[in-house]
C-alpha cells in the first residue's frame, strides 16, 4: 500500500461562502505590479497515531483535523505530510533494548528522543485521520523512511543530509508564502517551520491548528518561541478566516 490510496477523494462538507472572483488580479500582483507567488499549507502529520487512541496520541490531536479541512480553501496549493517509518525505526525505544520511551539518547552528533512504536509505513496508524478531507491535498511528503535517522521537519531529515524535495517542490510551483499547522507543536512543526525559514519562504504557523507533546513541561511555550525569533509569524485560524488576502487566494482557486 502506497500513499496514493489516500488520495481517493470523498466528500467531507465546508461552509466556504463564495468570494467574488475581481479579488484573483489584486492577488497576483504587488504594488508594483509584479507576479506574487502562492499560499501553501503544510499540515504536517495528521496521522492516526498522532491523534486520540494512537501509539504516540499527542493531547488534543484530534481537534485540529476540523480546522485543517476548514483552513484548506484558503490556499492554493496543499502538501500534507506523513512520518513514514520503517519497522526497525531508530526512534522507537522498542529497537533499544533497556531504553524506555521518553529517555533521550545521543546518537553520533544528535541528541535522539525515543518514541513509542508509532507510523510504521503501511500501517493503520501511519495513516491520515480519517476526518481529514485529502480530495485538495497537491503533494503527500513521506519522512522518517531512513531507518538510521529520524526527520522531524518535512524539509530534511534531523541532520540535514537528505531533502524530502519538499523546498524543490514549493519553488517549482512558485509558492513564497509558507503556512503551517499540524502535530506536533514542539516537534514537527517546529523543525519544519525553522527549515522551511532557512530555506527562504515567508513563514507562518498557525497557532491554534497545532497541538504539542509537552514532554516536559514548557516545550510547546518554547517552540512558538524559537519559531517567533526565527522569523515565524505566529497566528491564529481566525486571523486566515478573517484576512481579506486569505480570501482573496481562496477565490483564486
Ligand atoms: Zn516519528
Amino acid at each position: 500500500m502506497g500513499a496514493r490510496q489516500y488520495m481517493q477523494p470523498y466528500h467531507v462538507e465546508v461552509d466556504i461562502p463564495h468570494e467574488p472572483l475581481y479579488f484573483v488580479a489584486i492577488n497576483q500582483c504587488d504594488e508594483g505590479g509584479a507576479m506574487t507567488g502562492k499560499k501553501a499549507l503544510i499540515m504536517v502529520d495528521l496521522q492516526n497515531d498522532f491523534c486520540m487512541g494512537g501509539n504516540l496520541a499527542v493531547p488534543g490531536g484530534d481537534e485540529v483535523i476540523p480546522l485543517a479541512n476548514q483552513l484548506q480553501p484558503y490556499f492554493d496549493l496543499i502538501i500534507a505530510t506523513q512520518d513514514w517509518h520503517p519497522h526497525d525505526h531508530m526512534s522507537f525505544a522498542a529497537n533499544h533494548p533497556g531504553r524506555a520511551v521518553g529517555e533521550v539518547i545521543q546518537v553520533e552528533e544528535l541528541v535522539q528522543v525515543l518514541w513509542p512504536v508509532h507510523c510504521v509505513q503501511d500501517t493503520k496508524g501511519a495513516e491520515f485521520h480519517p476526518g481529514l478531507d485529502l480530495h485538495r491535498v497537491n503533494k503527500i511528503i513521506h519522512k522518517g523512511v531512513n531507518k538510521h535517522i529520524d526527520s522531524y521537519s518535512a524539509f530534511f531529515d534531523n541532520a540535514h543530509l537528505r531533502s524530502t524535495g519538499l523546498s524543490d517542490y514549493l519553488r517549482d510551483e512558485q509558492v513564497n508564502d509558507v503556512y503551517i499547522m499540524g502535530l506536533a507543536t514542539d516537534y514537527c512543526v517546529k523543525y519544519s517551520s525553522l527549515d522551511a525559514v532557512h530555506e527562504g519562504f515567508k513563514v507562518t504557523v498557525i497557532q491554534d491548528a497545532c497541538r504539542g507533546v509537552e514532554l516536559s513541561q514548557g516545550d510547546v511555550r518554547a517552540a512558538l518561541a524559537a519559531m517567533r525569533d526565527a522569523g515565524v509569524t505566529l497566528v491564529a485560524c481566525a486571523d486566515i478566516f478573517n484576512s481579506s488576502t486569505a480570501r482573496i487566494s481562496k477565490a483564486s482557486r
